[in-house]
């Protein structure tokens, strides 16, 4: 067995917990209301509804390819397309772009960095190892890239990937691939911690890395028919022994 020599990380309930922002989400939408009031001259549904039409509808969409085990990445702006046109609304894909973007700075803004995770990165950047980030996300990845940058977790990362800018989902193993190669590191020399046990220890097992799941923000049970995880923490900062384990069994 060679020595351990990166460690990728999932993003959502893996590294910061994802909570609801319906107050924010409320909010945004009567500006992206009024938005398209001005820039469009439209007869809209008020806010809470407008919430339900568009914002609701785009996540229904995303759940269902998720349901059906479709490792394509879905494009967002097609779907805002496609919500919007349920409302006999056809707008310019640049003032659909506007809305995306106030959508996911609203959401995204109630997300607060989580300080003992961050000292996990550090502590694991201090022992030599090369950290990765792999995500799904159907959100823009500019904008995914600047919420990884106001959490802390950029300057700590030395790849992050998002479905979004791939083109696939995990457990698709080009987006694992994708981030070993960047690191130069083969599976074996790896261990991927994800909430996932389809998409994140499944995908990571496949490709002969070693699986973490973490249950900090998001618990699953292990069951028969999923794929079985190495190693199973309550915490992230748990996932330290196991590195030192690994780092240890050389030869
Ligand atoms: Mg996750």
């Amino acid at each position: 067995m060679t020595a351990l020599r990166a460690v990728v990380f999932d993003y959502g309930h893996t590294l910061i917990n994802f909570a609801p922002a319906e107050d924010a989400l409320l909010t945004v939408y009567e500006e992206i209301r009024q938005l398209l009031t001005a820039e469009a001259a439209l007869d809209l549904p008020e806010a809470p509804q407008l919430v339900g039409a568009l914002s609701r509808r785009v996540n229904e969409m995303v759940v269902d390819s998720y349901r059906q085990g479709d490792l394509e990445e879905l494009d967002i702006l097609n779907l805002f397309a496609t919500a919007l046109a349920a409302l006999d609304i056809t707008i310019p894909r640049d003032l659909i772009a506007r809305i995306v973007e106030l959508e996911h700075r609203a959401l995204m803004a109630t997300l607060r960095p989580d300080e003992p995770n961050l000292d996990v990165l550090r502590e694991l950047r201090a022992l030599g190892l090369r950290i990765g980030l792999v995500s799904n996300a159907h959100f823009l990845p500019t904008l995914m890239h600047e919420d990884i940058d106001r959490l802390g977790i950029t300057p700590y990362i030395d790849v992050a990937v998002f479905s979004s800018e791939l083109g696939v989902r995990k457990p698709h193993p080009a987006i694992f691939r994708h981030v070993l190669d960047a690191l130069d590191i083969p599976p074996a020399q790896a261990i991927f911690v994800g909430d996932r046990l389809r998409d994140d220890i499944g995908g990571a097992k496949k490709l002969g890395m070693h699986a973490v799941l973490t249950r900090q923000f998001r618990h699953e049970e292990i069951i028969p028919e999923l794929p079985r995880p190495d190693r199973v923490i309550d915490r992230l900062p748990d996932l330290l022994p196991f590195v030192h384990q690994l780092m240890d069994s050389r030869g």
